[in-house]
């Protein structure tokens, strides 16, 4: 087989870019048709550090503009779905947004069988670091993806890979492949610097001073979907990664 179509489903804007952002880019250079897809406008989000919206109200158009200037900044095309994305709550308390579950995992399978998606990708079984909504995502990729297009292959994104202290996030699945970004890294800087609106978000996280040094290098994917029975997979997405450089961690 050969990859054509990936969909990549995310919960928030700039999801895209952090988490998958070379990856994606990669895809694209590589002739694969990429189409984001983002639940939310991400409007519980911040508002920048100085505001970068007068109100809060505007948030969510303005971080839908970011979006589309990152996906374009990576080659791919951007589907922006109408959930509404919850404020944080007091004491940090994260949430998901609002849909009964099936309708959700059903509009996923939709989405995939109409871009007649080869490769699906999407956030980790921990929503990276606990985020609710992250792992609605995830949760409603894998009951609706397989059900609609069951040759297509779903991976998560940022899998755990122990030999890199920076990677934190779904430390419960190790990744199947890690890959150096780098080659592909001033796209996904581009990128971080179309949301402006989180800029001091990317900054104050990791105590840093710049949008560049908040690039993070190496991304990593595990095969959720079709299981590989503790395998590790190979498939046309583990061809191409392999062939730009990725390494298998099992
Ligand atoms: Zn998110």
């Amino acid at each position: 087989m050969t990859l054509r179509s990936a969909v990549c489903f995310f919960a928030h804007p700039d999801d895209e870019t952090i988490l998958a952002g070379g990856i994606i880019t990669l895809l694209a250079r590589q002739g694969v048709r990429v189409q984001v897809v983002c639940a939310t406008r991400g409007e519980g989000g911040e508002v920048g550090d100085p505001p970068v919206v007068p109100s809060r109200e505007l948030l969510g158009a303005a971080r839908e503009a970011e979006l589309r200037c990152a996906v374009h900044t990576l080659g791919a095309s951007v589907t922006v779905l109408d959930y509404i994305d919850p404020a944080v709550g007091e004491g940090e308390v994260l949430h998901p947004f609002a849909v009964a579950f099936d309708t959700l995992a059903k509009q996923f399978g939709e989405i995939a069988r109409h871009y007649q998606a080869d490769l699906v990708l999407t956030h980790g079984v921990d929503g990276e670091y606990g985020h609710p909504a992250h792992q609605l995502v995830h949760w409603a990729v894998l009951a609706g993806v397989p059900a609609a297009l069951p040759e297509t292959l779903v991976y998560t994104v940022a899998a755990r890979v122990p030999s890199i202290e920076d990677r934190l996030w779904n430390q419960s699945e190790a990744a199947h492949l890690a890959l150096d970004i780098q080659p592909w890294g001033a796209a996904k800087v581009g990128a971080m610097l179309c949301h402006v609106s989180q800029h001091a978000l990317f900054k104050r996280r990791r105590g840093l001073q710049t949008v560049p040094e908040a690039l993070r290098t190496t991304e990593s994917v595990r095969r959720a979907w079709p299981d590989t029975h503790g395998e590790p997979p190979q498939d046309a997405f583990t061809g191409l990664l392999r062939e730009a450089g990725a390494w298998l961690l099992e």
